[in-house]
This record gives C-alpha cells, structure tokens and sequence, in this order.
C-alpha cells in the first residue's frame, strides 16, 4: 500500500481509507487520471485495460476534472465489485463487475450547490425502480421502512410518482421525498446525540406512531393473558394463547392502537369477526371475536390512531362478550402486556429551529414546494 499512498499524493481527499467493505473514495484534483486511484486500491492494470475496452462510456474516465468523486467498491477478497462515477457536472455512473462483465448505469442525479439528489420515478413498483436508478438495497429498505407508516405500497403508489433522495456525502440520504399526484411527504435525517439517523417530517415528528393500551377504554378486566399454552374449554384442549383477553360488555368500542392500513376485514370461523391492521412494515394487531365493524371500513383503508374500527362481541369461538387482542412483529406472536412497540420520535425543541431551516433549504435547493 505504501506505493499506492504514494501514487495519491495529489488528491485532495486526505487519504483512500478502505471500511470494513473495502470502500474507497476519492476527489479529484488538478492533473488527476483515473488510474492513478484505481491502481490506489491495489487493483491491476489488467482489468483496468479490460474495463476500458468494456464500453465507449468507459472514456469518460479517463477525462476527469476537479471536484469529481469516486467510490471504488471491493469485496472481501479485495476483487473489484464496482465503481460509482459522480462527476461535478454530469449525471452520476454506476460501473459493476460480476461474472468477469462490466455493467455500466447512468444513474438519474442531477448535482446542485451542495447536495446531489436521485429522482426515482415509479414505472412498475418501488422497488424494481429504484434498483434501476441504481439505488442499494439498504436504501431502498429505508425508504419503505420510513414511508409505509404513510403510504401503502401496494395500493397508493401510481405511475410518475417521484422519490427524491439528496444525498450530502453520507451512504444514506439526507432527504427522502415522495411526490405524488395527490401528496408530498418529506422526511429529513437527523442524528440524536448518540449519532442515530432517523428520519423526520419537517414538523420535527418520525412518521412511525407509538402505539398505546388497551385498545378500548372501558373493560371490566383482562380474563387471559398472553400464553404458550393453556386449556381451551370450548375445544377441550390444551392450546396456547397468542393473545390478551378483554373482558367487556357487548357493544364497548374497540380502538386502533396506533395508526395503520386495515389489511383484513374478515368474518372466520375461529375469530370470528376480525379486523387486522398493519403498522408500518413489521408491526400487525388483530382485534378478534367483534360483535360489528365499525360502518363503512373496508380493506385498505387507512386507520388512524384511537379511531374506532368495531364493538366488542363474541363472535367465532368464543365462550363470553371480549375483545382478542395480538401482536405480531414480522409475523412473530407477541405479548401486548410486555412487548416494546414502535415509538414515534421528536426532534428535540433545542434543535428544531434549525432543523427546519436546513429541511427549508433542502426542499428549496430540490425546488419541491
Ligand atoms: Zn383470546
């Protein structure tokens, strides 16, 4: 490596530092090559050659100009994975090496004083996109994780909707923008004092919801708790209980108990009827043996937190007037008496008047109103 350092005496970044994943990266300087960086990262000049004889995109390269930024990506056994390519005043290439082929993208960036942004524009679906404006996988699980407390992605996405991301250096966002044709929802990072990125609308507000309980307010008392296993006297057999019984009149009011999409509204021969409601991507709860639906729901509609969505009843297989209550985290049965839920976060009150000014600039620099 010591002739590498050697080679990179005119970069202007301090040093190429490899992380764990072996990521390089590098700006441009006046007199710069290319080559110069790649041999940097102990790679040949044998695929070099290869990769410059891969594709006419390849000749860009080898015409860079100050301020342009690389990433050069290894793998663990410190073979070439691939390059990203963002030049100060063109949209950005995406070069990857597998199966001994190079592939080149040109991602959809468009720089801006400073911050760079990827616009993604929904054709098929989020995901199948958003890996084609070249977006990794991480960033794509952060878009969904942060916006499906919102949007459902099945149902609300439609053709020419727009994510934005700028980026401002860091390997995840510092904005994510859904435009749609009805919406906009902007979030922006912060990082608490422990150095954790969340992500927050510009009310300073994370879009996940805290969830409360009980879901209703009055019961009498809760007549079963959270069990692996316990005897069913309807069934006259040992089962386990996967959820918390509440006692209560017919008729009590039962509540969301924090903001979701209704996923199922269904009349089963066990539960009877049923409302399950999705929060986010990994949280579900499940409202059992209801004596009615509240009017007019349907799947797919959004719930908000504490709207009533049915009355407490004994339908299905059920011994007396309750309300059977679960939660599940990624489809994991879970103790609602002991589990610890979600909790929406806030910026705090001594640095959101910042925040909100940077989040001003962002959307301002981005021209998103
Ligand atoms: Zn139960």
């Amino acid at each position: 490596m010591l002739l590498a350092i050697a080679l990179m005496g005119s970069v202007l970044m301090p040093t190429a530092k490899a992380d764990g994943k072996h990521d390089f990266y590098f700006e441009a300087s006046r007199g710069d090559a290319f080559y110069k960086f790649f041999y940097s990262t102990g790679l040949s000049g044998k695929l070099l050659k290869k990769l410059m004889r891969s594709d006419e995109r390849a000749q860009r390269l080898n015409h860079i100009y100050p301020g342009d930024k690389f990433k050069i990506a290894l793998d663990d056994n410190h073979n070439f994975k691939k390059i990203v390519f963002a030049p100060l005043n063109a949209n950005p290439m995406l070069i990857s090496y597998s199966k001994q082929e190079f592939r080149f993208v040109v991602v959809n960036i468009q720089p801006t004083q400073d911050i760079t942004h990827s616009t993604i524009t929904i054709n098929k679906s989020l995901n199948y996109d958003a890996k084609r404006a070249g977006i990794e996988a991480e960033v794509i699980k952060l878009m969904v994780d942060n916006f499906s407390w919102e949007i459902d992605f099945s149902r609300d996405l439609r053709k020419g909707d727009n994510f934005v991301l700028a980026w401002d250096g860091e390997k995840t966002p510092c904005a994510m923008i859904y435009v749609g044709d009805r919406k906009t929802i902007a979030l922006f990072a912060y990082k608490n004092l422990a150095g954790q990125k969340k992500y927050y609308t510009s009310e300073g507000k994370t879009l996940n919801d805290s969830f409360s309980f009980p879901p209703l307010k009055k019961y009498t008392r809760i007549s079963s708790s959270y069990k692996k296993s316990r005897y069913h006297p309807t069934l006259k057999v040992w089962r386990s209980h996967l959820g918390t019984d509440f006692a209560a009149p017919k008729g009590t009011p039962v509540y969301a108990s924090a903001k979701g999409v209704i996923k199922h509204l269904a009349t089963l021969t066990g539960y009877g009827n049923v409302v399950y409601l999705k929060h986010g991507t990994e949280y579900l709860t499940v409202y059992a043996h209801l004596a009615g639906f509240k009017k007019g729901l349907r799947t797919g509609d959004k719930i908000s937190k504490g709207q009533a969505i049915g009355f407490v009843g004994s339908t299905g297989q059920s011994t007396g007037p309750h309300l059977h209550y679960e939660v599940r985290i990624n489809g994991v049965h879970k103790d609602a008496e002991k589990v610890k839920l979600s909790k929406q976060s806030f910026i705090p009150s001594s640095a959101i008047a910042s925040f909100k000014e940077r989040s001003n600039h962002v959307l301002s620099e981005l021209g998103i109103k």
